[in-house]
């Protein structure tokens, strides 16, 4: 008796199942392969969960989230869009979002489009109801072009989606790029989802946001990375007030979900907001620098602007290869074939301490030269 349904067995985890494998063998890894923050959380946030904790404030919210939270970031939303009472919904991290969104909107056969390369949930909760995925090739330089996307919208495609500062390009679209690709949304009437996790990771000026040229834009935010918390599971929505339909779908689907964020965090969040991290940020621009100048003589990488992540092209031209070989020299990377059709590049996550990262880019310099 086969028990597994057939929306979720084309959900394909194998590429990443590989690279944990090979990993089990590793001694003194170097580790470039976690999607996370190193830095430790800020006292004042911590406190204010535990405080939260002990003054019993864990039972359900509201499906919509706590009010001082959703009040906090509508404030913020309206100050960046100008939308005078933006939708507010709490979930359970960005992830959570996402599935909110994909479920309340893509029937079978409808088109999304995707930026290749592109972060992993896109396009298995696209599969996995039926929706097509359409890629638009954005290699070698990673911009997002609004004629290549043009180019791919027919009559069934219904959104956009677009992820800037990228995962895992690292790249970081202009205010004029976003201009024009919400040119192109607004004529064909699409639904722009903005993954804008990486937000606060720009290192080269503040990141704009499509959402400021294109009111059609479920903007999703969250508080992983900015504040080292990915286990608390909190992020947030905001659409403009003419979405409520679609919007109260997805307070819907939360309700019988995830039910809600969880409260003690969502509290904390309050905190989060008020928290300045621009040393922590500091701290990764001077990571970003220290691996862009140690890899660029030997490898051909653009010049990654923010996330917290490079995508260089593999010597050979075959990632997965190159990658093998980089295990086996205890560098952890991931092959580009986990975000893309293609497999010519490898993700590097520079979030480790600077000892580690001198030591993986002498690595991988000293493989790319001598051959593997
Ligand atoms: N979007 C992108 C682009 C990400 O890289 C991640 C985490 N790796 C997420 C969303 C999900 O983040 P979370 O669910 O922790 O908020």
């Amino acid at each position: 008796m086969d028990y597994i349904a057939e929306r979720v067995k084309g959900i394909d985890a194998s590429g990443i199942r590989r690279v944990w494998q090979l990993a089990q063998q590793m001694t003194d890894p170097v580790n470039f392969s976690i999607g996370e923050p190193d830095f430790p959380v800020p006292e004042e946030i911590k406190n204010a969960a535990i405080k939260a904790i002990r003054e019993d404030h864990n039972g359900y919210t509201m499906t919509t989230g706590i009010e001082p939270l959703r009040e906090a970031v509508a404030a913020k939303i309206t100050e960046q869009f100008n939308w005078p009472r933006p939708l507010v919904l709490i979930t359970s991290g960005v992830s959570g979002a996402l599935q909110l969104a994909f479920m309340s909107t893509i029937n079978p056969g409808d088109e999304v489009l995707i930026l290749d390369p592109h972060f992993v949930i896109y396009s298995h909760m696209v599969n996995m109801l039926g929706g097509k995925n359409v890629f638009v090739d954005t290699y070698p330089d990673f911009r997002p072009d609004a004629k290549k996307i043009a180019e791919k919208i027919t009559d069934k495609t219904k959104m956009l989606v677009i992820n800037s500062p990228a995962n895992p390009s690292g790249k970081v679209y202009s205010p004029q790029e976003l201009r024009d690709v919400a040119q192109i949304a607004a004529k064909h009437k699409l639904l722009v989802l903005s993954d804008e996790i990486y937000r606060d990771f720009s290192y080269d000026g503040p990141a704009a946001s499509i959402g400021q040229y294109y009111a059609n834009t479920l903007i999703m935010r969250g508080f992983s990375k900015a504040y080292g918390i990915p286990g608390w599971r909190m992020g947030y929505m905001a659409l403009p007030e003419h979405q409520e339909q679609l919007f109260n779908r997805m307070v819907a689907l939360q309700q019988y979900t995830f039910v809600c964020a969880p409260h003690p965090f969502q509290i904390a969040a309050v905190t989060a907001l008020e928290c300045d991290i621009s040393q922590q940020i500091d701290g990764y621009r001077r990571k970003r620098d220290m691996l862009y100048d140690g890899l660029k003589n030997t490898f051909d990488l653009v010049h990654p602007e923010g996330a917290f992540y490079a995508f260089v092209p593999a010597p050979g031209g075959i990632a997965s290869e190159f990658v093998t070989a980089a295990i086996k020299n205890n560098v952890l990377v991931i092959p580009g074939s986990v975000f893309s059709r293609q497999d010519s590049h490898f993700r590097i996550s520079y979030t480790t301490d600077d000892d580690s990262i001198k030591k993986g880019i002498d690595r991988l310099c000293r493989l790319a030269e001598k051959g593997w």
